[in-house]
């Protein structure tokens, strides 16, 4: 309660960063991360960027020895609205290889303790709406899209069909892309079930130099819907967790045909993105939600009542510097 209190008086847009450790084949590495406190960080930058400390400042930034279940914590009460009505959108940012699946999903070799943000979201659901037993009952059902090439796919098919789905934005039942499955969830492990058949379905053409999950955008949409039943209401909330494509550049002179396409189409709608959340940062009356399918689908999860949290990753090696800058450069204009 006293949580939402604050957001109102805030604004509803947080913005979190999350620095991945080394992994071990590169851990000689001396990192560009130079120091973090609180919501504060500062890169340490060669003189190519005007030698010294670059200052960022955000809500929350959480270092490389953050653990899932610490960096969970910290978004439960938002997750929890979700619960009381509100409509949430959790994204996940940065380049390829900072850590978003990690956040979102978890490493490959899953074990509870290593879990990411959507199970424990999920889960924790679960506890709250059991625990509210006597006086709401609640529904929990789940989509799964994937946006590539700005078409909307749904991964929570069973045969792999790869048919185009469209939006319509639907404020009455809140589904915003009604042809794809919606599966009702009410434990742990039908969550598992379908998030490694979507998991699955993302990989679907994929090999191992072609990683297409990480030039696309999946999101996995949980519809909560409440029965009060003392006055016997109804309330609807619903929370998209966002595992966002790849946001660094390709060199226009490196790549070309399929690739270039990918590229621009990423480049567009992760713009788009930004524009959306920095207009709405700024209250701005004209929010321009239709420059593409990823701010089309989330149009009504983002603004008025609902609340933002735009998750960045930076990768700690010197060779990323440019991408962690831009990445950086990007938060603060939302934050
Ligand atoms: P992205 O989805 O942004 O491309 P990944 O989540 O796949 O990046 O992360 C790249 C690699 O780094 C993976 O092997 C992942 O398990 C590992 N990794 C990322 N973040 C962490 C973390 N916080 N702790 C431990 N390993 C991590
Ligand atoms: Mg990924």
């Amino acid at each position: 309660k006293l949580y939402n209190q604050v957001q109102d008086l805030k604004g509803s847009i947080r913005v979190y960063c999350r620095v991945r450790p080394f992994l071990s084949e590169r851990s000689s590495y001396v990192s560009t991360v130079e120091h973090i406190e609180d919501g504060n960080i500062t890169i340490s930058t060669p003189s190519k960027y005007g030698k010294g400390c670059k200052p960022f400042t955000f809500n929350k930034v959480f270092g490389q020895s953050v653990t899932q279940a610490e960096v969970f914590s910290d978004m439960q009460p938002l997750i929890r609205s979700v619960l009381d009505g509100y409509n949430v959108c959790i994204f996940a940012y940065g380049q390829t290889g900072s850590g978003k699946t990690y956040t979102m999903v978890g490493p490959k070799d899953l074990t509870e303790k290593n879990q990411g943000v959507n199970y424990r979201a999920l889960g924790d659901l679960f506890v709250l709406a059991e625990r509210r037993k006597d006086t709401f009952r609640y529904d929990v059902a789940v989509q799964m899209i994937e946006i590539y090439n700005e078409q909307v796919r749904d991964l929570l098919v069973i045969d792999g069909s790869n048919k185009r789905l469209e939006i319509h934005n639907s404020s009455q039942t809140g589904l915003n892309v009604p042809d794809a499955s919606l599966m009702p969830v009410s434990s742990t492990s039908d969550v598992i079930d379908l998030m490694n058949l979507g998991q699955r379905n993302r990989a679907v053409g994929a090999t191992a130099l072609n990683d297409r999950s990480s030039r696309s955008h999946s999101c996995l949409t949980v519809h909560v819907q409440g029965k009060d039943l003392t006055s016997g209401t109804f309330l609807r909330g619903c929370m998209h967790l966002v595992d966002l494509a790849g946001s660094e550049r390709v060199n226009k002179s490196e790549v070309t045909g399929d690739r270039l396409k990918e590229a621009q189409h990423i480049n567009k709608s992760l713009s788009a993105l930004g524009d959306v959340i920095a207009s709405l940062a700024q209250k701005n009356t004209h929010v321009p939600y239709r420059n593409s399918k990823l701010t089309q689908l989330l149009q009504d999860s983002l603004g008025g009542q609902a609340k933002t949290l735009m998750f960045v990753h930076i990768s700690p090696e010197p060779d990323a510097l440019a991408e962690t800058i831009s990445t950086l450069k990007f938060a603060e204009r939302v934050a």
